[in-house]
C-alpha cells in the first residue's frame, strides 16, 4: 500500500514476549507500509504498564490497557481494579482491553470450568463499569470452543447493559453479520483479523462481505494470526493493508474505500485526538 492511504492496526501486541527486542523495528515497518496508528492491546497488570510506556514513547502508537480474561487467574492485587483505572489516565491510553470471556482455552490448574468463567465474568463486568465510569470505549475478547457455544451469548448479555454509556469493539469477529447487527445498531463495531483471508474462512468472509459500511474495523492480533500471503508466520502491523484488501476484494469496492472507511471507524471509537 503507497504511504498515501493512511490505515489503523486497531488491535495488536507490540509487547508480546515474542515481540522483544523487535517492537521499534515492526513499528517502523509498519509506518512504512502506510500504517497510520497502531493500538497495542495490553493483557494483564504487567503488560499493561509496558503498553502505555510504549505508546507514550511512539508518535504512531496508542493503547488499551486491561485483564484478559485467560490472565484473570493470575491477578492476585486486591487493588487490580484501581492499577487500571489509574493506567488509563496515561497519555495515549484510548480504551480499556483487552478484557471479555474466554470459554476456549482450559480452566488452569486447580480451578474447576465453572469458576474459571464466573471469575472471568467478575473481571469482565468490573472492567465495563470503569470503562463506563471513564467515559472510555472496550476492546473485546470472546473465544468458544464451538461456534454456537455460550461465549457470546453470554457477551452480549453482558455487555446490554452498557448500551449508550460505552462502545465496545468485538474483535477478531468470527460470527454472521447478523450476529453483529443488532450490537452495532447500538453503537457497537467489530474487527477482522487476517483470518478473513483463509480460504477455509467462509463465515468471517461472508460477515465481511455484508457488514454495515463504517461497522468495522482492521487488525493484525500480531504476533498472532498472520494474513495471507504469511500465513503461519509471525504476524506484524505491516500485514494490515493484506487484511484490508481481502475485505475490499470481498466487497467490490477499491482498497482506497476500505482504507478510509476503517479509519473513519477507528477515530470515531477511539478519539485519537489531534
Ligand atoms: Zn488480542
Amino acid at each position: 500500500m503507497s504511504a498515501t492511504i493512511p490505515i489503523t492496526d486497531s488491535h495488536c501486541h507490540l509487547t508480546s514476549r515474542q515481540l522483544a527486542g523487535e517492537a521499534e523495528a515492526l513499528v517502523a515497518r509498519a509506518v512504512e507500509a502506510g500504517v497510520s496508528r497502531l493500538v497495542t492491546i495490553g493483557c494483564d497488570l504487567e503488560d499493561s504498564p509496558r503498553c502505555a510506556d510504549f505508546a507514550a514513547a511512539h508518535k504512531a502508537v496508542f493503547a488499551a490497557v486491561g485483564v484478559h480474561p485467560c490472565s484473570v487467574t493470575d491477578v492476585t492485587e486486591g487493588d487490580w481494579l484501581e492499577q487500571i483505572r489509574a493506567l488509563a489516565a496515561r497519555p495515549k491510553v484510548v480504551a480499556i482491553g483487552e478484557i471479555g470471556l474466554d470459554y476456549y482455552h482450559p480452566a488452569p490448574d486447580g480451578w474447576t470450568e465453572d469458576a474459571y468463567r464466573e471469575r472471568q465474568k467478575a473481571f469482565f463486568a468490573a472492567q465495563l463499569e470503569l470503562a463506563a465510569d471513564l467515559g472510555l470505549n472496550v476492546v473485546v475478547h470472546q473465544r468458544d470452543r464451538k461456534p454456537d457455544g455460550r461465549c457470546w451469548p453470554d457477551i452480549v448479555e453482558m455487555v446490554a447493559p452498557f448500551a449508550g454509556k460505552l462502545r465496545a469493539v468485538f474483535h477478531c469477529f468470527t460470527h454472521p453479520w447478523v450476529a453483529a447487527a443488532p450490537l452495532v445498531e447500538q453503537g457497537h463495531v467489530i474487527s477482522f483479523t487476517g483470518i478473513v483471508t483463509y480460504p477455509s474462512a467462509g463465515v468471517m468472509q461472508d460477515c465481511a462481505r455484508d457488514a454495515a459500511p463504517g461497522s468495522f474495523m482492521v487488525e493484525t492480533d500480531a504476533p498472532y494470526l498472520a494474513p495471507v500471503p504469511h500465513r503461519g508466520k509471525r504476524c506484524e502491523p505491516a500485514f494490515t493493508r493484506h487484511t484490508a484488501e481481502c475485505i475490499a476484494g470481498l466487497r467490490g469496492v477499491p482498497l482506497e474505500q476500505i482504507a478510509a472507511d476503517t479509519e473513519t471507524t477507528a477515530e470515531g471509537f477511539f478519539g485519537f485526538g489531534p
